[in-house]
Order: structure tokens, then C-alpha cells, then sequence
């Protein structure tokens, strides 16, 4: 990347798309291209970082397993703690549960019961927005905790799906667009 990295079409060309993963008719949008290139990577996490630069987060909540990898690193941008959202069975401790329907397949996630005190502003973040469905379920738990949401961040957005109807009436922000 050169003194311009950092347009949405820079980003954009390094995402992968793979065709028929992880089934036929899915094209995935594979972002290991742009974790790897280290100028793409830190310039991604600024922008996303600088979305919530005049609030208050106290904590960046992150969808396993992308998430972790964009949601830590933010939290640390953000000075805030980082609170994993798990695939159902990976938590230790007293955990909330909640199921949700995904472009391919069900799945279930759970948070810790005691991560978020109540009234804690936080964001969450994942790659991908898609349905809105796993993004749907962890509002769904972070309501059950009583925490103050004041987005969600997503580094790639597949507009068609609509997935921000579903998060109404939460702000939405995505680095990238894919339209078709
Ligand atoms: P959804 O719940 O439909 O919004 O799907 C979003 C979740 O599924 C995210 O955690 C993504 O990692 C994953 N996902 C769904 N569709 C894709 C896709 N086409 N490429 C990559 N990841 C996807």
C-alpha cells in the first residue's frame, strides 16, 4: 500500500472472494489478503477506530471468530476492554444463549452473564454483514445484559441482504460495500 492506502477501494481489492466456500452458490469474502498487508490492516482499523473517536466506548463486544481479530486490536485503538461473543459451549462461566439463522446454517452464541456492567456503552464488531442475523442475536444478548449499544462496525457489507433493517434502530458502519 502507498501513501493512499486507505480508500474503501484500496480495502477492497484485498479481499478474496472464493467462490462455492463454505458451500455451493456462497462466495466468500475472504479477508486474510488485507490482515496480511500490514499498511491495509492498521489503516483499516484507524478508520473503523475513527467512526467512534468523539464517544465513549467502554467496550468493543467481538462475534467469534473474525471478530476477535478485527475487535481486539480496535479495542486496544479505543481504549476499551474487549468481550468475546462465543460459538454455543466455548465459555467457561455463566453464560446467555442466544440461536440465529445464518446465510448457511444455524448457529447459537453465548456471552458471559457477568462481562458488561449495566449501562456500559460498547460497540460491536464482525467482518460481515450479511443478514444482519449473528449481529441480530448478540443485540438480542447484549439487551438481556442491559448494555448501552452505539453501533456496530463491520469491515464488509453485502448490501443486497439488507442486514441493517434488521439492527434498527442501531447506527451501522462498514468500510466496504459489495453491492452484487
Ligand atoms: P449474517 O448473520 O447473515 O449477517 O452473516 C454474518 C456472519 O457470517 C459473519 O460472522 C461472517 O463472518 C459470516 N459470513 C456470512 N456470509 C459470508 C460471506 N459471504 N463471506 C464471509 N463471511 C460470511
Amino acid at each position: 500500500m502507498n501513501a493512499s492506502a486507505g480508500t474503501s477501494r484500496d480495502f477492497r481489492g484485498l479481499i478474496r472472494e472464493v467462490p462455492d466456500f463454505p458451500k455451493p452458490g456462497i462466495s466468500f469474502k475472504d479477508m486474510t489478503p488485507l490482515l496480511g498487508n500490514a499498511a491495509a490492516f492498521s489503516a483499516a482499523l484507524s478508520e473503523m477506530a475513527s467512526w467512534y473517536s468523539h464517544e465513549e466506548v467502554a467496550y468493543v463486544v467481538g462475534i467469534e471468530a473474525r471478530g476477535f481479530i478485527l475487535g481486539s486490536p480496535l479495542a486496544q485503538l479505543l481504549h476499551a476492554g474487549f468481550i468475546p461473543v462465543r460459538k454455543e459451549g466455548k465459555l467457561p462461566s455463566a453464560s446467555r444463549r442466544a440461536a440465529y439463522e445464518l446465510e448457511y446454517g444455524m448457529s447459537a452464541i453465548e456471552i458471559h452473564e457477568d462481562s458488561i456492567p449495566h449501562g456500559a456503552p460498547v460497540i460491536i464488531v464482525d467482518d460481515l454483514l450479511a443478514t444482519g442475523g449473528t449481529a441480530r442475536a448478540t443485540l438480542d444478548l447484549l439487551e438481556q445484559l442491559h448494555a448501552t449499544v452505539l453501533g456496530c462496525a463491520f469491515l464488509m457489507e453485502l448490501s443486497w441482504f439488507d442486514g441493517r433493517m434488521r439492527l434498527q434502530p442501531h447506527e451501522i458502519r462498514s468500510l466496504i460495500t459489495f453491492s452484487s
